[in-house]
Order: C-alpha cells, then sequence, then structure tokens
C-alpha cells in the first residue's frame, strides 16, 4: 500500500497500536508503539512511540542508535547525564552506548518518531551500581524521582 492515510489522533490506516514491550521485568509505564515503517528491504525502522501523561520509556543503552523527532506533547528525557525539555519538532539523537528514558509530562502525552536499524541488539538494564551512579548527578536523580 504506497499511502496510508492518517487518521485522528496520532493513529494509521492498517496500523496497530502495540504495547511497548512484552519482557517480563522490564520498568516502563503508559506507553504504547506503532511500527510505521519496517520492511526488509529496508535498512531502519520507523516508530511511533506515544507515552500517556506521567508515564516514561524503559532506562536503557544499548550499541545501536536512536534519532528522535517529537510530535505531539512535551515531556522530559534523559540522554546521557543530561536531561532536556522536549517541545513538538525537537530532534533527539541517542549515540551508542547512552543511558536515555524519555518522559511525559504530567499534563501532556509525549508522541514521537523513532529511527532505528532494523537489525538491533537487545538494551541492557543499568544494574543498582550503574543506577547509584546516575542517581549521584541530582538533577538525574530528580529526573528518575519525578515519576
Ligand atoms: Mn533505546
Amino acid at each position: 500500500m504506497a499511502v496510508r492515510k492518517a487518521a485522528s489522533d496520532f493513529a494509521w490506516e492498517g496500523v496497530g497500536r502495540l504495547p511497548y514491550k512484552e519482557a517480563d521485568g522490564v520498568p516502563f509505564k503508559a506507553i504504547s508503539r506503532q511500527t510505521l515503517f519496517s520492511d526488509p528491504r529496508l535498512s531502519g525502522e520507523l516508530r511511533y512511540f506515544e507515552i500517556e501523561p506521567g508515564g516514561f520509556s524503559t532506562l536503557e543503552r544499548h550499541a545501536h542508535m536512536h534519532g528522535v523527532i517529537i510530535l505531539r506533547g512535551g515531556g522530559q528525557c534523559l540522554v546521557g547525564a543530561e536531561i532536556h525539555a522536549l517541545s513538538p519538532y525537537d530532534l533527539v539523537t541517542i549515540e551508542p552506548w547512552t543511558w536515555h528514558q524519555f518522559r511525559a509530562g504530567r499534563q501532556e502525552p509525549l508522541g514521537f518518531l523513532c529511527l532505528v536499524n532494523s537489525e538491533r541488539d537487545k538494551p541492557q538494564l543499568p544494574s543498582t551500581e550503574e543506577l547509584a551512579v546516575l542517581r549521584a548527578n541530582p538533577a538525574v536523580a530528580r529526573f528518575f524521582d519525578e515519576s
């Protein structure tokens, strides 16, 4: 299908809205995933994620990169040791092996496109020690405690 029309409210024809991750024991809250482009002839995939107000993605890192474009609402992201406020059309580059997490604002969702390699490694979660190192930064600790 060459064109799949946009429906209202960040939905598209023929695209299912899926739970974010199926794996057990991976911490995240109130987030859905729609795969917009995925084809064996493409090296990348483009997904649309939406985090409900107060929700957040998994804190993780991995060898593959992300290119993220904010489309809806607002919130914050942690990238490495930096916290950034997010607004529509902001671009976020997640370098390899960089800790990252996205959070919606309390009153608004956070919707974004995420570009990734089709073939990619499995994300790592922080160990207790790694989490303690991240939390030693007061701004990062505040970001975690906002949930
Ligand atoms: Mn990731």
